[in-house]
């Protein structure tokens, strides 16, 4: 693995290429096939072979790598780290274009729970996946990304708001829509986006469906007097992406290894590709195709679910648990919630705590305020569906689900050495 300044670059240049879940995905397929992995594909017939190195997509914004050791999953079992690939955002509407006092606007829905308020007087651009049908008539797939920003969401001037600052209430439906254009070209948002992607270079002649959704412009960066935060959009969860998919590329693995990315877990996970949907289950059915075979290599993997934790704000330190209040900087966090919003138990906290050890990376531990209600992950689901031992584990950050988040400069790199101990370490280590 790189050193720490070197790591952070690559990070920073990840979370900036990677505006939507469709991008995120693409640069880790990209990073795979860098180191060797070869995509495979729902629809064909698998033969996999001891140490086959392979990923696998579904819909463009999920996915599964896999390293198959050496010896067969049912007597080694899986080394698996889980992340999600989505992060709250404002969405376009099918038909989003509404024309205003002399300005067209786009009507949005709020994907996921984001704080609203943060949306509000940013450089927005726009980025996507778009259904289109090319010039032989076929239909494709093609990501979309404007990069430069064309569109805003104006705060209301506090003269014509006084209570501003002392009680905002946002309506989503009136107050979100954003203004991108005074140009008569604004009543058509479909044409616009032909003539984004042509300009690109795609041969589209009409544009069928897509998803596309706002982002802000201003680049991820190093902060803070002695630069020890990260401030971006998107830190929950490309952080635990990038650094899941990091530290799969740079471990060795001592058995068979698989890094999977959801999406849709900020809206709960049902859908045909996140954590409640049958991809990973699917995907480990063929790779240990007997179900015997299956059930063993199961009783002996490890799930690590990777999602970011808070950190104690000091402004506000009393939303904390005094005992389990994780700091900035103070490394990863492993996150356990009595009533299972976490999966973390205590075999899989020591294991993973063992392996934090063995990293000489410091671990700290969270539970939310006995008076507060928990925030959940991935892990929970995962963990029920497949009946595999699992630990919740994330790097601390501020301001989880504005539009720009904060982390520490240390804890990234601290999470993927940990993580590469993880994937390294031998089945049947634990008890
Ligand atoms: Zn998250």
């Amino acid at each position: 693995m790189a050193d720490k300044a070197t790591f952070n670059q690559s990070f920073l240049k990840f979370l900036g290429g990677s505006p939507t879940p469709h991008h995120a995905v693409q640069n880790m397929a990209t990073a795979l096939e860098g180191r060797g992995f070869t995509e495979l594909f729902e629809r064909d017939s698998w033969k996999i072979k001891p140490g086959a190195k392979h990923f696998v997509r579904k819909n463009g914004s999920s996915l599964i790598a896999f390293e198959m050791g050496e010896k067969p999953p049912a007597e080694t079992g899986f080394r698996m780290v889980a992340a999600h690939s989505d992060s709250p955002c404002l969405r376009l509407k099918p038909s989003p274009e509404v024309g205003m006092h002399g300005a067209w606007k786009l009507g949005v829905e709020v994907y996921g729970s984001a704080i609203l308020s943060t949306w509000f007087d940013r450089d927005l651009s726009l980025a996507g996946r778009v259904m289109v049908k090319s010039k032989t008539g076929g239909v494709t797939s093609e990501l979309v990304n404007w990069k430069k920003a064309v569109a805003v969401v104006p705060n209301l001037a506090i003269h014509l708001n006084r209570n501003v600052n002392k009680e905002r209430c946002i309506n989503e439906q009136l107050e979100l829509p954003v203004i991108w254009t005074q140009s008569e070209r604004g009543k058509n948002f479909r044409s616009a986006l032909l003539e984004q992607l042509k300009s690109a270079g795609s041969d589209a002649t009409e544009i069928l469906d897509y998803e596309i959704s706002f982002f802000d412009t201003q680049a991820p960066s190093l902060t803070g007097l002695a630069e020890e935060f990260i401030s971006s959009a998107r830190i929950d969860n490309l952080a635990s992406c990038f650094i899941g998919l990091e530290s799969f590329l740079d471990s060795k693995p001592a058995g068979s290894k698989l890094f999977v990315a959801f999406d849709h877990e900020e809206v709960g996970s049902r859908s045909h590709v996140g954590a409640q949907s049958a991809f990973l289950a699917n995907t480990l059915a063929r790779l240990c195709p007997v179900p015997e075979d299956r059930m063993r290599a199961v009783a002996q993997s490890i799930l690590v679910s990777a999602d970011n934790a808070h950190g104690i704000h000091p402004n506000y330190a009393d939303r904390m648990d005094p005992q389990h209040s994780p700091r900035i900087n103070g490394g990863p966090v492993i996150k356990s919630n009595n009533n299972q919003s976490y999966a973390t138990n205590a075999r899989t906290g020591a294991f993973l705590a063992e392996c934090f050890g063995e990293a000489k990376v410091p671990v700290q531990r969270f539970v939310v305020r006995t008076d507060l209600g928990c925030g959940s992950t991935v892990g929970p689901i995962v963990a029920a569906q497949l009946g595999v031992d699992t630990v919740d584990v994330g790097i601390p950050q501020w301001a989880m689900h504005s539009c720009r988040e904060t982390m520490g400069s240390e804890d990234a790199f601290a999470l993927a050495r940990a993580l590469g101990v993880f994937y390294a370490t031998v089945a049947g280590r634990e008890a």
